[in-house]
């Protein structure tokens, strides 16, 4: 088992006047609370939080973190209780230990609305203090080391766990080796057989991946040596598991096909150094184009910095070569923890960060969007997408530089410069061409956008933003539109109600009455009554009941027969029968437009209308273009209707006699009356026949036109529009 001493030795490495009395204190504590416990391998519990202090040093981290290291399973696993801690350690360590509690606590669930919770708030702990976090990876990275010891089901929870959570984590925070080491130890627990094999597969190439390491690494020391550069340092080394393993699957290759297996790292002294090595390099070797990557210039979010090339090597092998300063890969191995600087304030060192704000940009991004969202699996979603994704870097015109997710579309980028710009984003240039606001934007790309005051988010952008943040944005905005569109079709059907009854609703709007109602109802004032009618929760009628005294309410019905507006009221009584079903809106008067006049079965699309309810037009109506669509709301045909609707058929003719009995044996044998016929000849021998009948739907359109056709003599049968 480990011992203290092996910690207290790494920590007076980097911290010479650490409080070593303090984590040794905690290390009596902890050892006297976990007494007699027992991990699954066998060993005594101690071990484990040993292991993680141990981690935690190698990360260089402060005596509070080391600490924390030896307690964080105090609480959770045994009697000792935040308050005794506190006293014996001090607020610091108390409040690091209990957040690495709570954290502990937040367990990876099937269920992704649970998850997405539990994110919430973890995330929300993380950003308090980074060390918690640390804690959490470094306790994690121990008890994937040991997994072995678990029940099988239980390894590949908390693989799965450890593969979606916490490498990503690491990677953000920056730390190479971890995010490594966790992805190829959940990498054996999910796909046991397949990285076995690969881990075979690696080991029998070996002797000749040596020779290749040699070959390459001699070949660019030489270089490098005979252009009179001497600081630096070459080496290679195969890439992990996981990663030549997800290459195998993304790109649908091979074992054998893979030929970067290996990467070669060239470290030097200073940046200009970097490029100096960068160009004997790509002399000496055919660089591949599109594969070199200058993260100098541009860092990753998580602060990496490094030059990427790949090269056609010695033997016609691709050969990837990354080249930075000592100082960059000591950022690339730990990470944000290679920040941590030692001050001195008052005589005692402290602790402190240069990158803390930095490193936590995307956090408080994450945190600032989640104020938008209501449904927790949003949340994972977006989550999801920014830890996963790869960046991209697109330029605005001014030159500023805006990170993206790769994938991202002008949509994203006009949303990531401002809210307002995204909300009123109408089109885009990149590299001063017009381009969709779907277009795929790609490193380097200098966008622009234009926006227009009254453009609005269209709910197809959704299916192809890519971040969070626009897609929030755009959600928040159309449920916003969607109210006003309930808003409005609740006010329009309730008014119509009201004068129904002979009155208006003005006048029972500031009345008693309607207070009472609203007191009496979950729907406290008269907008949010109005939204519920427009979105159908609610029925016209319980409202009247609501309000209107008894009287009010029997008398006038008899006298509104015969006006226009009961007709059209009488056809919102019928609703089963206006034919159309809208997504989760009911009881709303419906027409038809006469331009197209629509029959069931056609595709279809609504229009609100100010003050004559919903039109519904063809989808393919000429007029549609004429209307504002930002009225435009999906329909559908209620199934169970079975309205007849009006329509015209034109039918092109030889002109014979005989001909017309012939047709309208076809309408009688289908079963529709004809309304109306009008015949003209032009004394070319032709006639064009004009029928108005009714139609049940579409297929019963068709069938009838199939049959007209079929008779001899026919010339042409269509459905006419109107000339309205
Ligand atoms: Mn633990």
């Amino acid at each position: 088992m480990l011992r203290l001493n092996d910690i207290i030795e790494i920590v007076k490495s980097y911290h010479p006047q650490a409080d070593l009395d303090l984590i040794h204190k905690a290390y009596v504590y902890s050892a006297k609370v976990h007494a007699g416990q027992v991990r699954q391998s066998g060993e005594p519990y101690l071990s484990h939080p040993l292991e993680v202090a141990k981690i935690l040093a190698e990360l260089k981290l402060d005596e509070a973190s080391i600490c924390t290291g030896l307690l964080h399973d105090t609480i959770e696993d045994t009697l000792a209780s935040a308050e005794e801690i506190k006293q014996l350690f001090g607020n610091d360590i108390a409040y690091l230990v209990e957040g690495v509690t709570k954290l502990s606590q937040i367990k990876f669930q099937s269920s992704e609305e649970k998850l997405a919770e539990n994110f919430r708030k973890m995330l929300v702990a993380m950003s308090r203090d980074i060390r918690v976090l640390l804690v959490k990876l470094a306790d994690r990275l121990h008890n994937m080391r040991t997994l072995q010891y678990m029940k099988p089901e239980k390894q590949e929870a908390i693989a799965l766990e450890t593969m979606e959570i916490y490498a990503p984590l690491a990677n953000r925070l920056g730390i190479g080796w971890l995010k490594i080491e966790l992805e190829d130890l959940s990498f054996k627990y999910l796909k046991p057989l397949d990285f076995k094999d690969l881990r075979e597969k690696i080991g029998k190439t070996k002797r000749d991946r040596t020779k290749f390491i040699d070959e390459v690494s001699y070949e660019i020391r030489h270089a490098l040596s005979s252009s009179d550069m001497i600081d630096f340092d070459v080496s290679g080394r195969p890439k992990h598991l996981w990663s030549i393993y997800r290459k195998m699957v993304d790109k649908s290759l091979s074992f054998e096909d893979i030929h970067d297996l290996i990467a070669f790292r060239v470290l030097v002294g200073t940046i200009g150094q970097c490029y100096e090595a960068l160009g004997h390099i790509h002399a000496m070797w055919r660089p591949i184009p599109g594969r070199f990557k200058d993260y100098i210039a541009m860092p990753k979010p998580n602060g990496y910095r490094s030059l990427h090339t790949t090269l056609i090597g010695p033997r016609g092998e691709r050969v990837e070569i990354q080249i930075r300063t000592r100082d960059m890969h000591e950022v690339a191995e730990k990470g944000i923890a290679a920040h941590w600087k030692y001050k001195e304030e008052g005589g005692v060192p402290i602790l402190v960060s240069d990158v803390a704000d930095k490193g936590f940009l995307w956090l408080r991004q994450l945190m600032d969007w989640q104020r938008d969202l209501k449904d927790p699996n949003e949340f994972l979603d977006s989550v999801k997408v920014d830890l996963f994704a790869e960046e991209v870097y697109i330029f605005t015109p001014r030159g500023d530089v805006i990170e993206l997710p790769r994938g991202a579309t002008p949509v994203d980028f006009a949303f990531a410069i401002h809210s307002n710009v995204g909300t009123h984003c109408l089109s885009a240039k990149v590299n001063n061409r017009m381009v969709t606001l779907r277009h795929l934007l790609e490193n380097g790309d200098t966008c622009e956008i234009v926006t227009q005051k009254n453009q609005q988010p269209k709910k197809a952008w959704l299916a192809f933003v890519k971040t969070s943040r626009a897609r929030t944005k755009i959600r928040a905005i159309l449920r916003q539109v969607e109210r006003e569109k309930s808003l409005e079709i609740g006010r329009e059907l309730l008014e119509k109600e009201f004068r129904r009854y002979g009155t208006t609703l003005q006048k029972w709007t500031k009345s008693p009455e309607i207070e009472i109602f609203f007191k009496q109802h979950k729907y406290r004032t008269l907008d949010e009554t109005l939204i519920a009618i427009g979105y159908g929760k609610l029925d016209t009628k319980a409202v009247i009941e609501g309000i209107l005294p008894d009287e009010a309410r029997i008398a006038p019905q008899a006298e509104a027969k015969k006006s226009r507006l009961s007709q059209l009221f009488d056809q919102v009584a019928r609703r089963s029968n206006t034919g159309i079903k809208l997504e989760g809106i009911e009881d709303v008067l419906v027409h038809y437009a006469k331009c197209c006049s629509p029959v069931k079965g056609d595709p279809v699309i609504g229009f609100i209308t100010r003050g004559r309810g919903l039109t519904i037009h063809r989808r393919n109506c000429p007029k549609i273009m004429e209307l504002d669509s930002e009225r435009r709301i999906n329909v559908s045909w209620d199934t169970n209707s079975t309205l007849l609707r009006p329509i015209s058929i034109r039918v092109i003719t030889d002109d014979r006699g005989g001909m017309l009995s012939e047709i309208s044996t076809v309408f009688t044998k289908m079963n529709i009356n004809i309304s109306e016929a009008n015949c003209k000849t032009f004394g070319d021998g032709q006639a064009i026949n004009t029928f108005k009948c009714s139609v049940a739907d579409l297929d019963q359109l068709k069938k009838v036109i199939k049959m007209l056709e079929a008779i001899k003599g026919v010339h042409s049968v269509e459905r006419a529009r109107s000339k309205e």
